[in-house]
């Protein structure tokens, strides 16, 4: 008999390859930095990030990759690894970025096999990109995006955390940016974990609200199909300049999306989170670094994915930064 079990989705599983960042923005880390960064000697090497991400793609069907930080770009000869991501059998790979570096690695992250590119972009006003982010240049992040097009990294997700009193005047700003390059401008809402988690009273504005400031400049065609994200996206149409384009709303606070997340964290010392929000994470190094058999690795990852479907919320205080959002 023909088994009625539906095909499993994707697993995204998004790996941090340090926890180092270039930037300290007011909502993910503290104005020091990452209170206790990881001893060089923790971080993972390439070659045992592969063995992980191998052990996952034995024991998932599907599987896309993230490669985030801390800041990815930080983390020498990181197109060194992404050509070994992409010798392995994963249907998708991308990295997510500040784009404060990424106007000169463009080129060689695209020989070395990436597909594209998610750029962090909060704000188009440079007095304000400096101070949100403490001291970075949003002259570098654009060059960065331009970048980025220029090499084909497409498409390039323009990402912005949504900020009462910080950014909430520009939401339409950086839609039409986005859209006059090609690029998709997605929001998310601002979730209580690290520094954001004792303002996120002040500094929350919901998916919705977003929506409906950004209705007044633009036309909504319609909802765009894509059941694995975590994005509800949609065609938009500018109502002034007429061009169409690609807005998604990420709102694990107002909508969450527990029932269908699919995705799986490494920390860059090793650890896999089934879960953003709680605090589970199997360590993965003692079974690297003691050589223990790839069967006990594969049993990690099974495991980690089992407790994907108990749904545990509660405030961390990690900051993102160490995690990779
Ligand atoms: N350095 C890279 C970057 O800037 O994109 C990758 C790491 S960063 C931690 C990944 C994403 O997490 C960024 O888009 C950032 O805006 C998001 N993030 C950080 N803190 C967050 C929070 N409290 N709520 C929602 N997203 C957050």
């Amino acid at each position: 008999m023909v088994s009625q079990v539906a095909p499993q989705p994707p697993i995204t599983l998004r790996v941090s390859v340090t926890d180092r960042c270039d930037l300290r923005c007011l909502y993910c880390l503290p104005p020091q930095g990452a209170s206790s960064l990881y001893d060089p000697s923790e971080i993972l090497a390439f070659e045992e990030i592969v063995q992980i991400v191998r052990a996952v793609t034995r024991v998932a069907p599907s599987v896309a990759l993230r490669i985030t930080g801390g800041e990815p770009l930080l983390r020498p000869d990181i197109d060194r690894l992404v050509s070994m991501l992409c010798a392995l059998e994963v249907s998708d790979i991308a990295l997510t970025t500040s784009g404060q570096l990424l106007a000169a690695l463009a080129p060689c992250l695209k020989k070395s096999g990436l597909r594209r590119v998610n750029v962090s972009l909060d704000t188009l006003q440079p007095e304000r990109y400096a101070r949100l982010t403490r001291g970075g240049s949003l002259q570098r992040t654009l060059a960065g995006i331009e970048s980025a097009l220029e090499h084909d990294l497409r498409p390039v997700k323009l990402n912005a955390i949504a900020l009462r009193g910080i950014n909430e005047d520009e939401f339409g700003d950086l839609a039409r940016f986005a859209i006059a390059r090609g690029c998709q401008m997605r929001f998310i809402e601002l979730m209580p974990i690290g520094p954001a988690a004792s303002r996120h009273r002040e500094w929350f504005v919901p998916a919705d609200e977003v929506r409906a400031r950004l209705e007044r400049e633009f036309e909504f065609v319609g909802p765009l199909p894509g059941p694995t994200a975590p994005a509800r996206t949609f065609a938009v149409r500018c109502s002034t300049t007429g061009l169409p384009g690609v807005v998604g709303f990420i709102s694990p606070i107002s909508d969450p999306f527990c029932s269908g997340c699919r995705r799986l964290r490494l920390t860059s010392r090793g650890e896999l989170l089934s879960c953003l929000m709680h605090g589970d994470r199997l360590d993965l190094r003692p079974i690297l670094r003691n050589g223990r058999a790839r069967t006990e690795l594969e049993s990690a990852v099974r495991a980690a994915l089992a407790r994907k479907s108990v749904c545990r919320t509660a405030l961390r205080r990690f900051p993102m930064a160490t995690i990779g959002g």
